[in-house]
């Protein structure tokens, strides 16, 4: 039966990490910086490790702490391995399941390459294709065998080379860790829709992560952000940089929404303070008279602290998160949605009853989750509740790495805001404007892509997997998301 989070959120796809490092113990680096990352993926873990001359994987399906084990880190320790990849995943294209789950390891006469990806190719079908009528042979159904496939391809001319000439034929959103017998190789996509930074650990080694949080969980210092359309190579000279492509940016503002951890700095803006700066933006945008803010926890407390501070009103905590429940397996039905968010959430009757109440979320997708958390703190006794999510209306599907449902689930695509405002049962609903999120975001060194919330995107249509291919992701879902 599939699991799915109560808390009707969208889910990040997966996150990537690499370790270098002569005298590390880069396995078990790497076994801790995966749970610094953990909420970029929680249905696989694995971690890759090579001396130079042997390549040892661990993988399974579930959180970091339930796929390895002691022992399986004693064994990856064992090796004396230099380099590290490893990856945390949510579905990503090509469905779930341990075949699918990473890094993806290969081996050929040249050597062993070990291979984490985050973000979703646009043309991995088309090139697969190809590369089946070549006659190449897949083990998986993910997008990410396609790259190893095309690099066993341009093998003769080095695996740098080969990379670079692999990535002239994929399009789409790409950060990738890779480690080959002597490298460590980190890509960011020309449009830079993931994030993927670097740092410095110990005296000689590094670390690559999608989020500067697992830099710092492992006790490193952060160097530089991966900017869009560079590799970065690291070896035992240390670490070079090199441009394969040039195109318009376009990072992805989710990562600032919600997907990101608040303490990570992406593109030179630090995620918490981004998310005050939403909250603050929405405050001055949809104002509204009340006695409490009150936050969705955990992604949506800097943004409502951010209203709070800019309404000048005090800030509760009106909703209690449960922080055990974790994965849940789901059932149909109304009634067992209704008691798996309130497994999660529930509304603190002490600070609620009787307050007219602004409840700040950081997103809304399918609704249903807001709706049963505004009924619950009507239930707790709030005389209103008014509704403040601090990003625009989330219309659109996302083809870039980020588990959406198709347009027809998605409440905004649906309903305009006063409809949505019946729906949901709230007093008042109020979204961040297109503008006002732009301008709460702008100290980011990047151009922002913002298609979810247009239906615009920065790469032809065309070249975009199907709605088909998203209702067929979406069905594994259930029905409990909001
Ligand atoms: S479509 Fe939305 S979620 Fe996807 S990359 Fe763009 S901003 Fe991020």
């Amino acid at each position: 039966m599939p699991y799915v989070a109560v808390d009707g959120k969208l889910r990040e796809e997966c996150g990537v990490l690499g370790l270098y490092g002569r005298g590390l113990d880069v396995a078990r680096l790497g076994y801790f910086g995966l749970f610094a990352l953990q909420h970029r993926g929680q249905e696989s873990a694995g971690l890759a490790v090579t001396n130079g001359k042997e390549i040892k994987a661990h993988k399974g399906l579930g959180l970091v702490a339930e796929v390895f084990t002691e022992g399986d880190i004693a064994s990856l320790s064992a090796i004396d391995a230099h380099i590290a990849v490893g990856h945390v995943r949510y579905s990503t294209a090509g469905g779930g399941g341990l075949a699918n789950s990473q890094p993806l390891v290969a081996s050929h006469l040249r050597g062993h390459v070990a291979l984490a990806h985050n973000g979703n190719l646009v043309n991995s079908d088309k090139l697969r294709e190809e590369l089946e009528g070549q006659g190449a042979i897949f083990h998986t159904t993910s997008d990410t065998e396609v790259i190893l496939s095309l690099m066993a391809r341009y093998r003769q001319s080095g695996n740098e080379n080969a990379l670079v000439q692999t990535l002239t034929h994929v399009q789409g959103a790409y950060s990738l860790a890779l480690g080959t017998d002597t490298e460590l190789i980190g890509v960011r996509d020309p449009y830079g829709f993931r994030p993927l930074c670097l740092g410095q650990i110990g005296n000689e080694g590094y670390v690559l992560a999608s989020e500067s949080a697992a830099i710092d969980a492992l006790g490193g210092e952060f160097l530089r952000d991966i900017q869009p359309g560079e590799i970065v190579v690291i070896d035992e000279r240390g670490a070079r940089f090199r441009r394969f492509a040039e195109s318009p940016v376009s990072a992805c503002v989710f990562e600032y929404i919600y997907f990101a951890r608040n303490d990570s700095t992406i593109d030179g803006l630090n995620v918490y303070r981004a998310r005050q700066e939403l909250g603050r933006q929405l405050a001055k945008e949809h104002p509204v008279a009340a006695d409490i803010v009150i936050s969705v926890p955990d992604s949506g407390t800097p943004a409502a602290l951010g209203y709070a501070a800019a309404a000048n009103l005090p800030y509760a905590e009106g909703l209690v998160k449960n922080r055990y429940v974790g994965r849940t397996f789901i059932e149909p039905g109304q009634a067992l949605r209704e008691l798996k968010v309130r497994l999660k959430l529930t509304a603190n009757t002490e600070v609620i009853a009787g307050k007219r109440v602004v409840m700040v979320d950081d997103s809304i997708v399918r609704g249903t989750t807001t709706q049963i958390l505004v009924k619950l703190l009507r239930q707790a006794g709030a005389s209103e509740v008014h509704v403040r999510v601090s990003c625009p209306p989330y219309v659109s599907p996302c083809y870039f790495g980020i588990d959406t449902p198709s347009s027809a689930e998605l409440v905004a695509a649906r309903c305009g805001v006063q409809e949505m405002c019946a729906l949901l049962g709230a007093d008042s609903l109020g979204f961040l404007s297109l503008v006002g999120t732009l301008a709460a975001l702008s100290p980011a060194q990047a151009p922002a892509c913002v298609s979810c919330f247009t239906g615009v995107y920065p790469m032809s249509i065309a070249k975009l997997k199907t709605e088909a291919d998203l209702n067929r992701k979406a069905d594994d879902w259930g029905d409990v998301r909001g």
